[in-house]
């Protein structure tokens, strides 16, 4: 037996023995996090978010995942195990494009091998994202938030830059309800939002002075340099580049259409701008070109740090896709 098969045969006796199934209350402490500085009471932002992503239809596979519940210890818990869940939920995400199934794929990938309910495991965001940003573009306000608070918005990383996008991500979320936190507004208090209100480098911290003024991102305008090597450093070091162009991509083939995909996901209908979007960020990649990172956690054998792999590739297409080759995003 090869050593890649070996690896696989083990890791999937390893998915069979683990036991623990998901606590039901399994999005709620992100969104009450990402909403509990908005102008509504906690509750009835709870609520809020609920009545808007109730909306969407829910597959029969996320109904049959979530059906049955015990109560063990006082805390309640799904009869399937995370593997049953994510097995039906995948299903129901994939052939019926249903929020409530990605939400769940999220969950039950984060919480994979974990052996206390309710931590997160980061070791498999990265095969997460795809599923929120398919969510997420479908107009699921409970999407958008888990991924800019679980994802995007990573105080213990700070060089991991993904503030254009939680930028991006926060604008879409007022659009959708003005109701809903302003998180771009909220999130200023964090410094690199400091930096761009202020006008400082994002790298250096130098201000505009009399001789100095700094320049924006031609891509973004979002960030300020003072100089060549600290744009350089941003976009190489700090990979600006991809989110850059992941934003761009955004802007041209998501924010036009949000709300007409959005209308169309509710009824049940795809929208083309979505298949065309899915295509252009890389969702529907080739398995092929991310099989490692899905079967091994490494990246050219190397063992990579997920969070390395949520915000873009140089391009601005995601790491790990979604449904391979939808069949009409060619072009
Ligand atoms: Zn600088
Ligand atoms: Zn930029």
């Amino acid at each position: 037996m090869g050593r890649k098969q070996k690896l696989r045969q083990e890791r999937k006796i390893k998915n069979k023995n683990q036991t623990s199934a998901v606590v039901v209350t399994t999005t709620a402490e992100a969104t009450v996090e990402a909403a509990s500085e908005g102008r509504l009471p906690e509750a009835a932002m709870t609520a809020l978010v609920e009545e808007l992503d109730d909306m969407f239809p829910k597959s029969d596979e996320c109904v049959q995942a979530t059906m049955d519940t015990q109560i063990i210890n006082g805390n309640e818990y799904y009869k399937l195990n995370n593997i049953e869940q994510y097995v039906l939920v995948k299903q129901g995400a994939i052939e019926h494009g249903c929020v409530h199934s990605m939400l769940i794929i999220d969950t039950t990938l984060r919480k994979r091998s974990t052996t206390t309910e309710g931590h997160y495991n980061h070791m498999y965001i990265h095969l997460a994202l795809p599923w929120l940003l398919e969510g997420a573009i479908r107009g699921s306000v409970r999407c958008i938030m888990i991924l800019i608070g679980e994802y995007y918005l990573d105080r213990a990383e700070p060089n991991r830059n993904a503030d254009v996008l939680i930028d991006y991500w926060g604008k879409i979320l007022n659009n959708t309800d003005t109701r809903l936190p302003n998180l771009s507004h909220n999130l200023a208090a964090l410094s690199v939002l400091k930096h761009r209100l202020g006008r400082t480098c994002i790298i250096c911290s130098k201000t505009d002075t009399k001789i100095l003024t700094l320049k924006q991102c031609i891509g973004c305008s979002f960030y300020c340099y003072c100089s060549e090597t600290c744009q350089i450093t941003h976009w190489e070091e700090h990979n600006h580049r991809g989110e850059c162009k992941q934003l761009r991509i955004l802007n041209k083939y998501h924010k036009p259409y949000a709300k007409a995909i959005r209308d169309a996901a509710i009824r049940g209908d795809i929208h083309p701008a979505l298949e065309k979007l899915q295509y252009k960020l890389g969702l529907t990649r080739p398995l092929e070109d991310y099989q490692e990172l899905i079967d091994y956690n490494t990246h050219d054998g190397k063992l990579i740090n997920p969070k390395d792999y949520v915000v873009a590739r140089e391009d601005g297409t995601v790491w790990v896709g979604s449904i391979p080759s939808s069949p009409i995003g060619t072009s």
